[in-house]
């Protein structure tokens, strides 16, 4: 995510009073799974009890009336005996949910709580599915990451929730599955999606779209955009195919996508090869305070520029294939997406002194307390896209000329590669980091990730950077 206002410092006041989370529900009874995995941040979020491994999601949807009817499969696998376990949904009224094909009972409750009782009991070690049907205009908003488009279209975007807005999931960065998005929609109207499109056919006035995603992905990077698209068409020298698409008033934003094999390349040299079998974008025309990295094809706001791209395709490696453990780790997506669009891109493509823009923006920032107020690890829930965008970059600026890039470069692929497809937390990344360099990184760390203040000279001016 790339937030329009992520140098606006004074913008830290809105954040400021973050919520507090609830205690998270402890089911008492064994058979029963736990409604949320306990994150500290989002308690509620995901489900226990099983292992989502593939979703199908049928989608009709009617742009003039905003009506939609969904029918949802999910291929999950027992991880405990249960008698009654949760999905996570806030969308449009369930009206059938069955479990092995036999009718299931089931409630709502909570947020984002799609309680469900199966005829039978469910085994551990095996697999079921689970089918949910639903129909309704879902609910608009930012807060729930569903918006209808200038032109009558409608997408989804929001971090870290917006799945549950279209389809009931185990919402939750610990369980990715593969997914396969089938749309209709009037004939007119065009579906943009993840991963590749497999069909576009068109029948009775219909147009009908899939779209697959073959390796994993989690909630809030799946996404469908339904509007009258122009696209583009590109092709990387590997001959993946890239497919872009962009609403009636975002047209302009086609000179900045045309870079875009240019940007993989770049990412690739830096985190190693592009863990996924397709790449795009998704320009929208509505106004929107951010932009999403959702999985192989973001969705860009209008007011994307050139490193808004690149910090959205890093996030594919830091943020997308390799996911956080929780949401207190947010800084490994967020940072590594702000350093690589910030820095690494000025300082290889435009030939920029990154060591002075370092500078400029510490002889800025260093005096203001409110630059440094929220912690980069563990900055509270309610503040997790806030100081990671701008203290961020300069953590890892630090980072590289302490360890210097012999050493830092090769780490951080090695680290993105080793979590291919996986999750990975902020502890995990600074012990892996710590076996890379016979430099002592204790103190460093501790200083730029867990303090509300400026690091200590000594961390803040390693190496070169003091001149
Ligand atoms: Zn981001």
């Amino acid at each position: 995510m790339k937030r329009f206002w992520r140098y606006s410092v004074a913008g830290l006041a809105l954040v400021a009073a973050a919520a507090v989370a609830p205690a998270q529900a402890q089911p008492s009874d064994p058979l029963v799974g736990s409604p949320g995995l306990g994150d500290p941040y989002y308690p509620l979020d995901g489900n226990g009890g099983y292992d989502a491994t593939h979703y199908d999601v049928a989608i009709s949807y009617d742009p003039p009336t905003h009506h939609l009817i969904g029918a949802a499969r999910l291929d999950v696998v027992a991880t405990q005996a249960l008698r009654t376990f949760n999905l996570d949904y806030a969308g449009p009224a369930v009206t059938k949910v069955t479990v092995n094909n036999l009718p299931a009972w089931f409630e709502r409750t909570d947020e984002h709580e799609l309680v469900i009782t199966p005829l039978l009991p469910l085994l551990p070690g095996l697999p079921f599915s689970v089918q949910v049907e639903y129909a309704g205009a879902p609910p608009e908003g930012e807060d729930t990451g569903w918006f209808n488009s200038p032109s009558g279209g409608a997408f989804v975007a929001g971090e870290p929730h917006s799945a549950t807005t279209w389809y009931p999931l185990n919402d939750t960065p610990l369980d990715k599955a593969t997914f396969t998005l089938r749309a209709t929609v009037p004939q007119e109207w065009e579906v943009m999606s993840n991963g590749l499109k497999t069909e576009d056919t068109l029948a009775n006035g219909q147009r009908t779209v899939v779209w697959e995603s073959r390796q994993p992905v989690i909630g809030y990077l799946t996404t469908i955009a339904i509007e009258k698209f122009e696209f583009l068409e590109q092709r990387r020298a590997n001959g993946m195919p890239l497919l872009s698409a962009f609403a009636p008033d975002a047209l302009a934003a086609k000179e900045n996508e045309q870079r875009l094999p240019e940007i993989l390349d770049l990412s690739e040299e830096l985190y190693g090869p592009y863990p996924f079998d397709a790449a795009g974008g998704i320009y929208v025309d509505t106004e929107l305070e951010f932009s999403l990295e959702t999985q192989t094809r973001p969705i860009y706001a209008p007011w994307t520029d050139l490193q808004t791209v690149v910090h959205e395709i890093a996030h594919q490696w830091w943020g997308d294939s390799m996911s956080v453990k929780q949401w207190s780790d947010i800084c490994l997506n967020e940072c590594f997406a702000s350093y690589t669009a910030d820095y690494l891109w000025p300082e290889r493509k435009e030939g920029k002194d990154v060591d002075a823009l370092y500078r400029e923006t510490l002889t800025e920032f260093h005096g203001n307390p409110k630059f440094w107020r929220v912690k980069l690890q563990d900055p509270g829930v309610g503040r997790e896209f806030t100081s990671v965008y701008y203290r961020g970059p300069l953590f890892l600026h630090a980072l590289r000329r302490t360890m210097g890039d012999d050493a830092f470069f090769p780490a951080i692929r090695d680290f993105v590669s080793a979590h291919r497809y996986g999750n990975a937390s902020m502890p995990e990344f600074r012990e892996f980091m710590r076996t890379r360099t016979p430099h002592d990184l204790t103190g460093f760390f501790a200083a730029w990730l867990d303090t509300e203040e400026p690091p200590a000279d000594e961390y803040l001016y390693p190496g070169t950077l003091r001149s």
